[in-house]
Order: structure tokens, then C-alpha cells, then sequence
């Protein structure tokens, strides 16, 4: 019995492992496009820069520059803010949604 489990076990994990290595080599990498990943200098929090606590929905002006033309709100990872004032933005915007200061979308031309 335990002769047979080994004789099974033991052959096996072997071609597996040359199966799968081999396709693996010979695949492209993907998902690199290039080695850029930082583009110039990196991202700071608008916020933080100016220590701003707390963002005014009445300051439109400045919340919708956290929108996209198609008032979509911008992600973190395109304007560079922190998860803390990424939280009072998207506030602030759905606030002014609410109040018809900011729209909540407008018509892809
Ligand atoms: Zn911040």
C-alpha cells in the first residue's frame, strides 16, 4: 500500500511541475506595458498639501475639480488624495448633487 501511494504520488507532482513550467517561459509577460510607473513626480494629497480638516460643499468651485467633465467622481488613484479626505470629497460631491450644484451626470457628447 504504501509503496503504491508513493509510486503514484512521487511521478506526479514531477510532470506538473515541467507542464506547467514550460507554457509559463514561453508565455509573454502581460500587463507590462512599459517600465514607467511613476510619471514625473509622485502624487500628494491636495488636501493635506494645504492642510485643509474639512472640505466645504459650499466651495463647488473646488469639489467639482474632484469631478470628471461627465461629473463622474475621480478616483483616488487619478487625483492622488488620502483615503481620509477621499471620503469628505465624495461627501461634499454627493452634498452638491443633492442640491443641484454639482450635476450627477452629464450627456457624453
Ligand atoms: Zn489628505
Amino acid at each position: 500500500m504504501a509503496e503504491e501511494m508513493n509510486n503514484t504520488q512521487a511521478p506526479a507532482p514531477a510532470a506538473e511541475n515541467t507542464a506547467a513550467a514550460a507554457p509559463r517561459a514561453e508565455r509573454p509577460a502581460r500587463g507590462f506595458m512599459g517600465k514607467k510607473r511613476f510619471e514625473g513626480r509622485r502624487k500628494v494629497c491636495k488636501l493635506c498639501a494645504e492642510k485643509m480638516d474639512s472640505i466645504d460643499y459650499k466651495n463647488f468651485q473646488f469639489v467639482k475639480s474632484f469631478t470628471m467633465e461627465s461629473g463622474k467622481i475621480l478616483s483616488r488613484r487619478i487625483t492622488g488624495t488620502c483615503a481620509k479626505h477621499q471620503r469628505q470629497i465624495t461627501k461634499a460631491i454627493k452634498r452638491d448633487r443633492n442640491l443641484a450644484i454639482l450635476p450627477y451626470s452629464l450627456p457624453k457628447k
